[in-house]
């Protein structure tokens, strides 16, 4: 072998759902079925060639100022990266540098035990329990920080502020994350708490609700010194994260309240109307409060269930994970796309 190789930074890197390069019904990594806000594309027609020749700006005002003003916080409050990935991946460099382990439910968005492995910083995956959900007390212990998602993924379960108030108060000598990739579909942010609690960082996403998975946006909401703390770090990396484009069309996503609210809610219908057509043949899953269903089925294991999807064009999402390698984890597209998904379903199942 030679010398230079053991040099090397090792990393089992996270895996993301397939893109297919063809069209299919596409229901496996949770983009929304409906294109973003139409002020976006009337941005983008007015996006010009000195958009590219400049360098975009490094502090993202623009975009900054419109999260401010929506979620009614100050653009001191708010960070956006390329995605709530980018964010994430920022906040697990400033704010995880303790020898004690973080804490993170053992099952969860797996990105994080990535970027605990990649930034060598120690961890501890608490079990859920049998039904999945998240015990708060479980994590009222020493640690060096605490991240979870809200709802989680990939179980799409729900826990309400009181819930969250809880970790965090008894948290208070590290940062909290809470990971708000869905809270769209069906939750209350805990943004409303970063006013009280100086060490909670809530993270949120254009990828799923605002239709954005495309352009890259992801943004944090927190107390202006761990802001701050995030910039130091961003600016000690790479400048200018956010390209001109994002910075350009990003803000006409949230604008749109009207078209946000509407395209959620026929998410929202999309999935409480797939699920009882799911439950009618025999499926069992969690409370969704999310953009996905996670469910099985007791007569077909869910292995061949998306191998057997994927012969007829239709890709969902499946974990080779112990403890979930049973579930079938179901993005919610249109209503046409998911009437496909029940026929191939009851052509695969033989009802
Ligand atoms: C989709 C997702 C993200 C990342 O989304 P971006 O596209 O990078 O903004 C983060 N956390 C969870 C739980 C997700 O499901």
């Amino acid at each position: 072998m030679q010398a230079w190789k053991k040099n090397i930074r090792k990393v089992v890197p996270y895996v993301p759902g397939e893109q297919p390069q063809r069209k299919v019904i596409k229901l496996n990594t949770n983009e929304n079925p409906y294109p973003p806000a139409p002020g976006v594309k009337m941005a983008l027609e007015e996006f010009n060639e000195d958009c590219l020749r400049l360098y975009p700006d490094p502090d993202c005002m623009k975009l900054r100022t419109v999260l401010a003003d929506y979620y009614k916080v100050t653009p001191d409050n708010v960070f956006v990266g390329v995605g709530s990935d980018d964010v994430l991946s920022v906040a697990f460099m400033t704010f995880f540098n303790s020898d004690k382990p973080i804490l993170f439910p053992d099952i969860t968005y797996s990105f994080y035990s990535v970027w605990a492995d990649v930034y060598r910083i120690p961890y501890e995956k608490i079990p859920v329990g049998e039904d999945f959900k998240i015990t708060a007390s479980d994590y009222y212990k020493e640690n060096g920080g605490v991240i979870f998602a809200n709802p989680n993924a990939p179980t799409a379960i729900y826990e309400n502020l009181e819930f969250v108030e809880e970790i965090v108060k008894n948290n208070q000598d590290v940062i909290v994350i809470v990971d708000e990739a869905y809270i769209d579909f069906g939750g209350e942010s805990a943004i409303s708490l970063t006013e009280k609690y100086d060490n909670l960082l809530v993270v949120q996403t254009f990828s799923k609700s605002r239709s954005m998975a495309g352009t890259r946006i992801g943004f944090a909401i927190g107390n202006p010194e761990l802001i701050k703390a995030m910039n130091d770090v961003k600016f000690s990396i790479n400048s200018y994260t956010m390209n001109q484009n994002s910075l350009y069309i990003g803000g006409e996503a949230v604008k749109d309240d009207a078209y946000f609210k509407e395209t959620v809610s026929k998410i929202v219908n999309t999935r409480e109307k797939t699920m009882l057509r799911l439950k009618e043949m025999g499926f069992e899953g969690t409370d969704s409060k999310t953009n996905f269903l996670f469910v099985k089925h007791n007569a077909m294991r869910a292995s061949e269930i998306f191998e057997k999807l994927k012969e007829k064009d239709i890709f969902v999402r499946y974990f080779k994970t112990a403890g979930i390698d049973n579930y079938l984890r179901i993005t919610i597209g249109t209503d046409e796309e998911m009437e496909m998904l029940i026929k191939a379903l009851e052509e695969i199942m033989n009802f």
